[in-house]
């Protein structure tokens, strides 16, 4: 049989992951508890149906419950029936859907309730314990589990193999980079046994292609303005549509309609300005944090972008990207957290000697778990 390019692309996306040996599923009818010791990844962008999926386990739980005594022994190993499920979902989300009941699992357009099936944990600890509390439980769908820590995956795998439990995974892989979200969601591809990947429709307003990607942007003047590749990896907010550029808004968005401008400026020029910082010779990465903070136009940055993409109408809109602020912040935030190609005292100079918002980096080096104290600005005014 032929497949269809949309398939193909999946199966290339998949193979760009490292899942190739993986059972890969492409639609999905009627849960099958039978099986034991799967562990499940549910991937895809948001909106793409992760928490539905989740929701059509629980339902399909509620009537594989109801056949008799027989369908017991194929559905169990060890005491653990997989027919019963639980639900778990980080402590963060607590407070997340505060117009549904506490025991609610909750997706675009409804909601079931879970009872005492349902728990928030902060941590692979506790999941150990809760899975112990519930030896009769089978499965076990694990909410986002990329965000917990990696020895999450270990407990999970060395139940699933111990006593065949069912795990399943609804979780994005991908951050707003096209990246591997972390080295928690690289151990969840290593250690799954199938995947089941949605897709969302490209919620580019002229495209409906299939999409896998998380899209990062800012909205400034109503502008869409895509962010920059070493824009933080962690930005801590809620939920709402946002303007202005301390926060992003995410959306979903086919390869084509994906921007992420500045990928190749990362490498190829500021990953390199902070190794040059890291021998001693910082004022190349001053000079460049200095032109991108107070005139733009100067910097190798604008450079890199303009001749890029200034002349291509499509991809002009990557331009927009140098309309969000604190941008030199970001790219010394870049270079501290993730490269640790500068020091926490080069750090403090510089933001000092550049005068980079102190507000704006001491709640981003927090969510990115570096936190720094940065002194207030000396008052120099002339009252
Ligand atoms: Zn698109």
């Amino acid at each position: 049989m032929q497949k269809n390019q949309n398939s193909i692309d999946t199966d290339n996306f998949l193979k760009s992951l490292g899942l190739p040996s993986v059972r890969v599923h492409h639609s999905f009818n009627h849960f099958d508890f039978t099986r034991p010791s799967r562990r499940i990844l549910v991937i895809g962008p948001m909106g793409s149906g992760k928490t539905e999926f989740s929701a059509g386990v629980w339902r399909d739980s509620k009537v594989a419950m109801g056949k008799s005594e027989r369908i017991k022994n194929s559905t169990t190993t060890m005491g653990a029936d997989r027919r019963e499920v639980f639900f778990i979902r980080s402590i963060l989300d607590a407070g997340r859907f505060p117009d549904y009941p506490e025991d609610a699992l909750a997706y675009r357009g409804g909601y079931e309730r879970c009872g005492d099936n349902i728990a928030h944990i902060k941590d692979s600890f506790e999941l150990e314990k809760i899975i112990s509390e519930h030896p009769e439980t089978g499965t076990w769908i694990i909410d986002e589990a990329s965000f917990y820590d990696e020895r999450l995956v270990y407990v999970m795998r060395n139940e699933s193999r111990k006593r065949g439990l069912l795990f399943i995974f609804p979780t994005l892989i991908l951050n707003f980079r096209r990246d591997i979200f972390n080295s928690t969601a690289s151990l969840l591809l290593e250690t799954a046994t199938d995947v089941f990947p949605l897709t969302a429709y490209c919620e580019h307003p002229d495209c409906i292609d299939d999409s896998f990607y998380t899209y990062r942007y800012y909205q400034i003047d109503g502008l869409e303005c895509p962010a920059l590749y070493f824009d933080p990896l962690i930005v801590i907010g809620g939920d709402r549509q946002k303007k202005g550029s301390v926060e992003p808004n995410y959306c979903t968005r086919c390869d084509r309609h994906h921007y992420l401008p500045g990928k190749e400026y990362t490498y190829f020029t500021l990953k390199p300005l902070g190794e040059e910082a890291s021998k001693g010779n910082i004022m190349p990465l001053k000079d460049e944090l200095q032109a991108i903070k107070n005139s733009m136009e100067q910097s190798q940055l604008f450079h890199h972008l303009h001749n890029r993409y200034a002349h291509d109408p499509e991809q002009k809109i990557n331009l927009n990207a140098l309309k969000v602020k604190f941008i030199a912040e970001k790219a010394l935030i870049y270079l501290f957290v993730e490269q640790n190609l500068v020091t926490e005292e080069l750090l403090l100079s510089l933001v000092e000697n550049l005068d980079l918002d102190r507000h704006y980096m001491e709640k981003t080096l927090l969510d990115n778990k570096r936190p720094v104290k940065l002194a207030q600005k000396m008052f120099t005014g002339i009252y």
